[in-house]
């Protein structure tokens, strides 16, 4: 195994020169995805995590300069789930074998925080075994504190950048770094299984930010990490900007594995929609979650955050039989349980 490589499997971090010279060079990368994988098995074995994933609406109230279903987008044909819509998806995952439910959408005002929590015990009391992730977006302390209290276990938000700049340049200004770390901040504060993450190649990125962000996730220590390519949607303000880099992303799960042996890690519909083997690759590189879409297939096609956003075939929930055969031909097994975060190795 290479030096460096070797540095951060024994001791879970480098110095910034290390990790940049690390990201800047792609030898580094088999010996890394070798070291991750000895990492990942030895809290998790093969088992790979299944997360049944909601989009309930994509209103957003925000104009993220990146995002699909920014506010400004007057082309995206607008839906929302009502409570009986997300209790059927659940109904539909729970058949499938989920027993973790994901709701993500935009933050859409309608759902005030009497709605989410009238979802939530609904959810809580008819899947009692089941966890209830969420991923709204930023909320105040009492909201995120009454979601916790009706059932919630999980929540994500992405921190997207942990360099201000870069946070402001690819953000509008009502939106900003210091907030967003509060935010993730007051959630494991409550209790919740926090994860966070950021994307890769988004617009003004340079490597040291990178390395930026990794430090923020040590300082946080999240039970999950998401991350995945920057791509291009047409009607953004970036929408001449090239896609993040597969490699980088694939290389960054890696080094997140070596840093957070016990973390929970999506090899994400982004890294699924930039290759037709993507979400393999990830899972190959030390990634352990995967998740389908759960929505109503009507709707699917309008939670495009990104152009040509993958939601059939095995990104599909219902084709889970597919997705079994393909996790297993990589070498890993679909695992049905709730799947927590596990700190100690097995
Ligand atoms: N509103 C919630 C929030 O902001 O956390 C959840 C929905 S948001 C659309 C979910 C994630 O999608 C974001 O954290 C962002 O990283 C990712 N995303 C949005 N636009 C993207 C793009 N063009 N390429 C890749 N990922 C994107």
């Amino acid at each position: 195994m290479n030096d460096l490589v070797k540095k951060l499997f024994e001791n879970k971090t480098l110095s910034n020169e290390e990790f940049l010279t690390i990201l800047a060079d792609n030898k580094y990368d088999e010996d890394l995805k070798k070291a991750a994988n000895i990492r990942r098995e030895e809290y998790y074995g093969k088992d790979v995590y299944i997360r049944g994933l909601i989009e309930f609406s994509n209103y957003c109230k925000n104009n993220c300069f990146y995002c699909g279903i920014r506010a400004g987008n007057n082309k995206a044909s607008r839906y929302r789930l009502n409570t009986d819509d997300i209790l059927n998806c659940c109904r539909e995952g729970y058949k499938l074998g989920f027993r973790t439910f994901v709701l993500q959408g935009g933050e859409d005002p309608y759902f005030t925080d009497d709605i989410f929590i009238e979802i939530i015990a609904k959810i809580r009391s008819k899947f009692p075994d089941c966890a209830i992730t969420l991923s709204l977006g930023e909320r105040n302390y009492k909201s995120f504190k009454n979601f916790f209290d009706a059932g919630t276990n999980r929540y994500l938000l992405r921190h997207e950048t942990a360099n201000e700049y870069h946070f402001n340049k690819i953000h509008p200004n009502n939106l900003s770094l210091e907030n967003r770390k509060k935010c993730i901040f007051q959630l494991k504060e409550i209790g919740y299984q926090v994860g966070s993450g950021f994307m890769v190649g988004s617009p003004f990125q340079k490597l040291e930010y990178l390395v930026e962000d990794l430090r923020f996730l040590e300082t946080l220590q999240p039970d999950m990490i998401g991350i995945g390519p920057f791509l291009s949607h047409k009607d953004t303000p970036f929408k001449n900007f090239e896609n993040g880099s597969m490699g980088l992303t694939i290389k960054l799960i890696s080094i997140l594995r070596l840093m957070f042996p016990y973390s929970l890690i999506p090899s994400t519909t982004a890294l699924g929609t930039i290759h037709p083997e993507g979400r393999e690759l990830g899972l190959k590189a030390g990634a352990n979650v995967v998740m389908p879409n759960l929505s109503p297939s009507n709707v699917r096609n309008k939670y495009e955050l990104y152009d040509n956003k993958i939601y059939s075939g095995s990104e599909a929930a219902e084709s889970i039989e597919l997705l079994t055969r393909l996790i297993k031909k990589s070498g890993f097994n679909i695992s049905v349980n709730r799947g927590d975060v596990k700190r100690t190795t097995i």
